[in-house]
């Protein structure tokens, strides 16, 4: 049935000590099922801790890397009735190892997307725009003028969270941490529709008061970090808010501050994507606000699958402010 060349790990370690690219023999095509062409799929740092051992859903080993990514449809089973030979699809699911150029899925597993939006928005549409989607969706209801904070901001999470937050009218004050060119990440976030942009250390000066006398205190904090960043960020939260955890890139716990749950009742709350199995309802929204230019990808670098080496060491570098995508 063919060959695929793939991005293998046989034990868990270091990515680019225990990755290597190698040849599978593809199983022959079931009739409820797919052969897949991948085109293009993003190093996430879930696929990171994935390969290192230290995620919630770990693979039997050897397994290929990657769980999102677009492929194309080449053949199908006999009994395929939910996608078609030329769809563009992504995985329902985590888990299916998307580095590869090629890949047997069972149609159940895949989830078909229009080819009239671009490939890299295709490549990361699944993960981090679904998550933020959801945060923004399902923990305050909120309205045209209200706030929202997050760090992480410059992540393609919180670079999809300033996008739709735009869209319906939400201001997002956004956290980064400080680096050489902050002028220019602050002008690129404030592009793509940031209220404010600031440095972690902001967040405990004196002119954040100055800030809440334009915006109301925010409904909403997503934190992508822990740590004293999340500490932070509650202590702004208006009354009753929320604070949903839904990353810890800092690996390290949050303390809460009593006086933010004495005075003000905020909610701790948390979030993963992987329970949601990804839909269509779900996916034409992000799609429709694609196609009208409010949803971009995030920054990308494009590597060829043979340039593997150079993606996973870039992925796990600091204030790097670019999504490592894999193309075929
Ligand atoms: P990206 O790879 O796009 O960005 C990584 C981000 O983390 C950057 O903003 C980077 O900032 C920041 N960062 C890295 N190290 C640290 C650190 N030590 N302290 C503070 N910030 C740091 O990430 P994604 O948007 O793909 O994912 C972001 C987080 O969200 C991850 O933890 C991921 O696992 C999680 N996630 C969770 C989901 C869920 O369902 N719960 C779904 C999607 C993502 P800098 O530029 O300063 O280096």
């Amino acid at each position: 049935a063919g060959e695929s060349t793939a991005l293998v790990y046989t034990t868990h370690g270091e990515p680019s000590q225990v990755i290597k690219l190698g040849t599978l023999q593809l199983p022959s095509l079931g009739d409820k099922s797919a052969l897949v062409k991948m085109l293009a799929a993003p190093i996430n740092p879930s696929d990171i801790n994935m390969i290192q051992g230290t995620y919630a859903i770990l693979p039997d080993l050897p397994a290929v890397g990657g769980n999102e990514g677009v492929g194309q449809v080449i053949e199908v089973g006999s009994k395929v009735k939910t996608v078609k030979v030329g769809d563009w699809v992504i995985p329902r699911d985590a888990g299916l190892g998307t580095w590869q150029t090629l890949v047997v899925l069972s149609a159940d597993d895949l989830v078909t997307l229009p080819s009239d939006i671009p490939l890299l928005s295709a490549a990361t549409l699944g993960v981090n725009p679904c998550t933020a989607l959801r945060m923004l969706s399902d923990f305050e209801e909120l309205k045209p003028g209200d706030t929202v904070i997050q760090n992480a901001a410059n992540s393609g999470v919180g670079q999809a969270v300033i996008q739709i937050a735009a869209a319906k009218g939400v201001h997002t004050i956004n956290v980064v941490r400080d680096r050489p060119d902050l002028s220019q990440l602050t002008d690129r976030l404030k592009v793509m529709g940031a209220t404010h942009v600031i440095k972690e250390e902001t967040l405990r000066r004196p002119e954040m008061k100055e800030l809440f006398k334009f915006y109301p205190r925010p409904k909403l904090a997503l934190n992508g970090v822990g740590g004293k960043s999340a500490t932070e960020l509650l202590r702004h939260l208006q009354s009753g808010g929320t604070m949903v955890t839904y990353g810890g890139m800092a690996k390290q716990p949050i303390t809460v501050p009593v006086s933010a749950l004495i005075f003000k009742d905020v909610k701790v709350r948390g979030f993963w994507v992987t329970q949601w199995k990804r839909n269509h309802g779900m996916l034409d929204e992000l799609c429709t606000l694609i196609r009208a230019g409010k949803l971009s990808p995030p920054a990308c670098t494009e590597v060829s699958i043979k340039d593997f080496h150079k993606a996973l060491d870039n992925a796990m570098k600091p204030y790097i402010s670019t999504k490592q995508v894999l193309v075929m």
